[in-house]
């Protein structure tokens, strides 16, 4: 059985969609563990540091060159440019991830997106018809509430809606 992902940028800031080859999927949020998602797809902590310091940091911690934070924005930035990248061995997202928190999360970037987009043009129009498509193709009925799924919603519009 195949056991490829595919990155899929949710909207730049927001966060990715990782695909795997049998439909399952989970989202990091931009503020979850972006350092290893790049990683896995390939990127370099340390490409824009001198060659001495390659290798010193995973991309979460300072570097000789660099702080973590700095790091952090680097893998952001590679990640939005890498949508609909393919890579044959997913590393790890798929055993611990509760199929429920995803559906919740797809229910609360739904929910924040249908709230909080201005027009057809605006990036939260664009995640709105993403997020559509994904419940549609895994079955997520998006009229759902769920306790987590408010959590969740909270969380993203704090930090979030005035983005879309
Ligand atoms: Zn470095």
């Amino acid at each position: 059985m195949k056991n490829g992902i595919t990155l899929l940028v949710a909207d730049h800031g927001l966060g990715y969609f990782v695909v795997h080859d049998d439909d399952r999927y989970c989202f990091i949020p931009t503020d979850g563990d972006v350092p290893h998602l790049a990683l896995a797809f390939g990127w370099s902590p340390c490409s824009r540091c001198p060659n001495t310091c390659r290798g010193a940091t995973d991309g979460t911690r300072n570097c000789p060159h660099c702080t973590g934070n700095v790091h952090r924005q680097h893998a952001i930035d590679w990640l939005n440019a890498q949508d609909g990248d393919w890579i044959a061995a997913e590393p790890g997202y798929f055993a611990p991830v509760s199929p429920s928190l995803n559906h919740d999360m797809v229910r609360a970037l739904y929910v924040l997106a249908a709230s909080y987009y201005h027009g057809q043009w605006s990036r939260g129009y664009r995640l709105l018809c993403r997020v559509k498509r994904y419940a549609d193709r895994h079955g997520i009925n998006l009229s759902v509430k769920t306790r987590v799924s408010q959590q969740l919603l909270r969380r993203l519009v704090k930090r979030y809606a005035h983005q879309l």
